[in-house]
């Protein structure tokens, strides 16, 4: 399966900018999924007249940026962000909370997963709501599809080894 996350990377100018603080390219993010989830009142005090990037650097701490310095930092936002958190219980999908944990015992548990399949039936039925909901503002099946490939991953080593 062909990973659709990065195909678009020749576009400059309005819809990326450097991060200020790790240099990595941050795409653009609606106004609505930085006021659902930054914490409350912290936009309105700081204001953000050019809009906000998303930082998807696993090793920084900001989430948020505009080209004037203003940031949003992972302790300031109220959910915990798939790519700078690798916790188990760290949702891939924000709509439907399916988590490492959760994806990763179905797999352990039936050899398969349903979870994408699940989710873009919801979807259909238009029941997603990833710009209030994913802190990157967009659809999560990118990040959903590379845990399950990982756990499958696993799941294969691990016969692999009892196999041997
Ligand atoms: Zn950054």
């Amino acid at each position: 399966m062909p990973d659709p996350g990065e195909s678009k990377t020749a576009a400059s100018g309005d819809n990326k900018l450097s991060c200020f603080l790790c240099g990595k390219n941050g795409k653009r993010v609606g106004r609505e999924t930085v006021h659902a989830l930054a914490n409350p009142g912290l936009i309105e005090k700081r204001g953000s007249p050019s809009g906000f990037f998303f930082c998807a650097s696993a090793d920084c701490e900001v989430v948020y940026f505009n080209g004037d310095g203003t940031a949003v930092r992972t302790g300031e936002i109220r959910s915990p962000v798939f790519q700078k958190d690798a916790g188990p219980d760290v949702p891939a999908c924000y709509c439907f909370n399916h988590t490492r944990r959760s994806i990763a015992a179905e797999i352990a548990g039936t050899g398969k997963s349903t979870v994408l399949e699940d989710i873009k039936q919801k979807v259909k039925a238009g029941l997603c709501a990833c710009e209030t909901r994913n802190p990157q503002g967009t659809c999560c099946l990118g990040n959903v599809g590379q845990v399950v490939r990982a756990a499958l991953d696993w799941l294969r080593k691990a016969k692999g080894v009892t196999t041997s």
